[in-house]
């Protein structure tokens, strides 16, 4: 009650919940309070949380950030929405979200922008910037993201929290509306390491539901945060300090990786050649995925539906025409052109054989070091409407999009200020490393 309150009186100046389902988080709160009384009670119960509205919740609007589903009401939960609640915790809301996940900043969303919560002028970043915002105005103490490029890394740095999108097929995508299906990762974002562990316990495992989801057991993430760290070695990518790199946010992370020193890591240079074709290879596949993901959207079973059509063609063209923003419309229309005939293997097939080379270099990486290092972004937090053009936006995504190409995990770790704004610290680890990232972020903190 004390949050729907903070919610009521904040909110309306961030507008980072699309949806507050007061009524639901009070009955859940009940529910939680008799399974303490019944003694069943796990280390969630009763902890009041938020949901990117990207995650199916029975019952309650799932919007995806889009027109096109503004009318629409889940009628089932998503896994992690189902194993969130048996774990008892309390949902207050639906947070905000670039449309259908495409974006950086927030500002592609049909509800309006975010504002972040440290600066009014700057946006929270995206596409989980809703997510972030709440978090860091303590609107909530965590709250549910997605990564498909960096959604929940980057809104996690310029809002000065924690976000740790961990590995392809740690956590089921069931009930999670798809952007890019082979890139998608739901992920938490909280105050700390410590909360996120607890957190990512309670989402990851093998769900029969996604065919992509892994069937592996989950670790205790909170037993080995405290874990030492000396001997850690870890590697700076070279590609990650170049051009482009605000001074600021250089400073702020070799500072936070002298931190490490101090603990005791070692510290080498290391290379990724590759991270230059990163974002073009992301801006084929992404955009491909997402074309035919949102083929469905199509006015006839569910969302958004002209008025009056004419015919079936009218009624698929005006009702996406009206349904969809700009940005997607412009990520379909790439999508569609890169996967047509004659196009296919100039771009798609190119890019998939990209995105191998990529994954190659953080393998290659890991032989050498343990983790590696770098910021989450070339920038802090930039003003709203200061990225009009869609590539430059685009080029914000150059220290996270390749993870998700190559399906590692990453966490952004607050690690100080450039001015006003924060600075996320980006720790990158093998495939299901989440306990040493989890271990490595929370010995900072
Ligand atoms: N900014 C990237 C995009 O627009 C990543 C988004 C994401 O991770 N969902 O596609």
């Amino acid at each position: 009650q004390d949050l729907l309150g903070r919610i009521d009186r904040l909110d309306g100046r961030l507008n980072s919940f699309i949806s507050v389902t007061a009524e639901q988080a009070l009955s859940a709160a009940d529910r939680a309070d008799t399974a303490r009384a019944g003694g069943e009670a796990g280390p969630l119960n009763g902890l009041p949380l938020a949901l990117k509205d990207i995650f199916c919740t029975r019952g309650v609007k799932t919007s995806c950030g889009s027109r096109m589903l503004d009318n629409f009401v889940a009628p089932y939960d998503a896994s992690i929405v189902e194993k969130l609640t048996e774990a008892g915790t309390v949902s207050l809301g639906k947070t905000n979200m670039d449309e259908f996940a495409m974006g950086s900043s927030n500002e592609n969303s049909y509800y309006g922008p975010v504002k972040n919560p440290w600066d009014p002028s700057a946006v929270p970043g995206g596409s989980s910037g809703g997510s972030a915002a709440a978090v860091a105005a303590g609107l909530v103490p965590a709250a549910m993201g997605t990564d498909t490029g960096g959604s929940i890394r980057q809104p996690a740095a310029f809002c000065g929290i924690t976000g740790l999108k961990p590995t392809y097929g740690r956590v089921s995508r069931y009930g999670m509306i798809a952007y890019a299906s082979s890139l998608d990762q739901a992920g938490p974002m909280a105050r700390s390491a410590s909360d996120c562990a607890l957190l990512l316990g309670a989402m990851a495992g093998h769900d029969g539901r996604d065919s992509t989801s892994v069937a592996r057991g989950v670790p205790d993430y909170q037993s080995e945060l405290d874990a030492p760290l000396s001997g850690l070695k870890i590697g700076l990518p070279v590609e990650y300090f170049g051009d482009g790199l605000d001074p600021a946010v250089e400073t702020a992370v070799r500072e936070a990786i002298r931190v490490y020193e101090s603990l005791g890591a070692t510290v080498r240079e290391v290379s990724l050649p590759h991270t230059h074709y990163a974002i073009p290879a992301y801006y084929v596949i992404a955009p491909a995925e997402a074309s035919s993901n949102l083929s469905r959207f199509d006015g006839v079973r569910f969302g958004h539906r002209c008025e009056a059509p004419t015919d079936l063609v009218d009624l698929y063209k005006r009702s996406r025409a009206e349904g969809f923003g700009d940005e997607v419309k412009r990520r379909i229309l790439i999508g569609t052109h890169t996967l047509s005939e004659g196009f296919f293997d100039a771009y798609y097939k190119k890019a998939q054989q990209v995105r191998r080379l990529i994954r190659q270099d953080f393998l290659d990486a890991f032989d050498e070091v343990d983790v590696l290092m770098g910021p989450a972004s070339p920038t802090p937090a930039f003003d709203l409407g200061a990225n009009k053009d869609p590539v430059s936006m685009y080029l914000q995504d150059i220290y996270t999009i390749a993870v998700n190409l190559a399906g590692i995990p990453g966490i952004s770790v607050p690690a100080g200020f450039a001015g006003n704004r924060p600075v996320g610290l980006q720790v990158l680890g093998t495939h299901f490393a989440e306990a040493q990232l989890l271990n490595v972020a929370h010995q900072f903190q």
